[in-house]
């Protein structure tokens, strides 16, 4: 199973934390940027942080196959 992260723009503040947690998924260069999807355990668990901390619920998690 894959999980599969999206970003609404439209909630986005551009707080910058996305970026901090998963700086290899998430960007932020005047708006946010999903980058790629995240590749490993390890960038699943920052994209998890990332998610939970992101204050406008912008951030979205589907699982996939
Ligand atoms: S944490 Fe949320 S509000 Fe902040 S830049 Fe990332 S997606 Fe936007």
């Amino acid at each position: 199973m894959r999980t599969s992260y999206t970003v609404d723009a439209e909630r986005c503040i551009r707080c910058g934390a996305c970026a901090i947690f998963a700086p290899g998924v998430f960007a932020v260069r005047g708006r946010v940027e999903l980058v790629r999807q995240p590749e490993g355990e390890r960038e699943l668990v920052q994209c998890r942080a990332a998610a939970i901390a992101c204050p406008t619920a912008a951030i979205g998690a589907a699982e996939g196959r």
